[in-house]
């Protein structure tokens, strides 16, 4: 397993990296042996925990760091690598896929499309899959060559996609939803069947999703949370997609409304729930032990402000699925005046070209500089995994089992990097993953 993963690696490396030459050479030198303990020299290393350093070098046993410095300081004896003008990172975290859908070679419906029109071309999608577990098998792999170390996958019960070992750490949240009483049942009794089976396969943690507000009811949400304290496992739903979600909630009128009329699952007595129902729902899932937000597109002031007092809560930002919808712009910025974490995610490819969360770091260096480029790989590594509560990822620091991905790093200074990567299509380059290792 190991030595076709690095294989396959090398190959890519070399049909891509011709220009990089210098990395190539030392990546294909270094990695030639079983040596468990390697040092990797680098023009840059951007630790994310602490400031980039110039010239630095990373070492690594397997695929734990062990120590990192700058100049030449480092430990006698195991080999060296010399990655060059390359720039050393910590695996990155997608923080939200839906890979039952990574077989689909273009997004579905068009760049513009209303959510809640989208939504009825995704149901009718859904049905057509023969080989599902195959399908997701080929998500992670796209989202690992992103640059994922860990990988937080929405899954239809029961999840196709229990591999041992994955490629890569998956945190997988069943999907919990039915706006009546008997499906919401019938879909929790099959999630504590999901979180049995995620015991015993390596590299998977269970976690449960109330999918959103317009297709889950608030007693459904609730018993969620109920499972989630229990099980002491992470929450993420879907919240604040669309202004019309917001319509059909606090209205119960609009065109998503009309949508879920038309297409036979309008329930008159869950929506209509006033200006608050928007607070009422973050209040509920604040009591998990850790919830994700995902998209908070349409979060208000007032919603923002309540996150601002909930550590336990993230908000999950899409950025090319959120282009794909055209909504208006993310309040990312607000959140992070507000000191909120911000994760990013990729979603699917029924909404997003490609799965690799690296791409969405780039489009975001070239479409929202705002967010400032540190800041921007922090919500891809460290945000991502304090969200998932793992401290021994999105950080190159002693003892991280982060993973370390290599990306062109032919900058005098570092502020010059962003624009680099913005040039240059080239995926990451694993140096060092649990997959590899494996
Ligand atoms: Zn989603």
């Amino acid at each position: 397993m190991a030595t076709s993963v690095v294989g396959a690696e090398k190959n890519r490396f070399l049909r891509r990296f011709r220009g990089w030459a210098t990395v190539a050479e030392a990546f294909l030198r270094g990695d030639s042996g079983p040596v468990a303990e390697k040092i990797f020299r680098s023009r840059w290393i951007l630790p994310i925990s602490e400031a980039p350093i110039e010239n630095g070098w990373v070492m690594a046993k397997r695929h734990e760091v062990v120590a990192l410095g700058v100049g030449d300081g480092w430990p006698h004896g195991p080999p060296v690598i010399n990655l060059g003008d390359s720039a050393i990172l910590p695996g990155l975290i997608n923080a939200h896929t839906h890979l039952e859908f990574s077989d689909l070679a273009l997004p579905i419906g068009f760049s513009g499309i209303k959510l809640h029109q989208w939504i009825e071309l995704v149901i009718q999608n859904r049905t057509s899959r023969h080989d599902p577990g195959a399908v997701i098998a080929a998500g992670a792999s796209q989202a690992f060559h992103g640059g994922a170390r860990l990988v937080g996958e929405i899954a239809t019960l029961p999840w196709a996609g229990f591999r041992n070992p994955l490629v890569p750490e998956m945190v997988v949240f069943s999907e919990v939803l039915g706006l009546a009483i008997a499906r919401a049942e019938e879909r929790l009794a099959v999630a504590s069947a999901h979180f049995a089976k995620s015991q015993i396969v390596d590299r998977v943690t269970a976690a449960i999703s109330p999918h959103a507000p317009y297709s889950t009811s608030i007693e459904t949400i609730t018993r969620c949370v109920e499972y989630a304290r229990k099980e002491k496992s992470i929450l993420a739903m879907h919240l604040c997609e669309s202004v019309e979600e917001r319509e059909l909630m606090e209205s119960g009128t609009g065109p998503f409304a009309e949508q879920l009329k038309k297409i036979g699952v309008f329930d008159a007595r869950h929506f209509g729930r006033g200006r608050t129902v928007t607070q009422d729902i973050l209040q509920i899932i604040a009591q998990a032990p850790s919830a994700l937000v995902i998209h908070g597109n349409d979060l208000r002031p007032l919603e923002i402000e309540f996150l601002a007092r909930q550590p336990q809560m993230t908000v999950v930002y899409c950025p090319r699925t959120h282009a794909f919808f055209q909504h208006s712009p993310h309040p990312v910025r607000q959140l992070m005046s507000r000191r909120i974490r911000v994760a990013i995610g990729t979603d699917s490819l029924a909404s997003n070209p490609d799965l690799s969360v690296w791409n969405e770091v780039r489009w975001l260096l070239e479409h929202r500089p705002d967010i400032g480029w540190q800041e921007t790989l922090a919500m891809a590594t460290l945000h991502g995994a304090d969200a998932f509560h793992r401290p021994d990822l999105g950080r190159i620091q002693p003892g991280a089992s982060c993973g370390l991905i290599a990306v062109p790093g032919g900058a005098k200074q570092c502020d010059d990097l962003p624009r680099r990567w913005i040039e240059s299509c080239d995926p990451p380059i694993w140096l060092t993953a649990p997959s590899l290792t494996a």
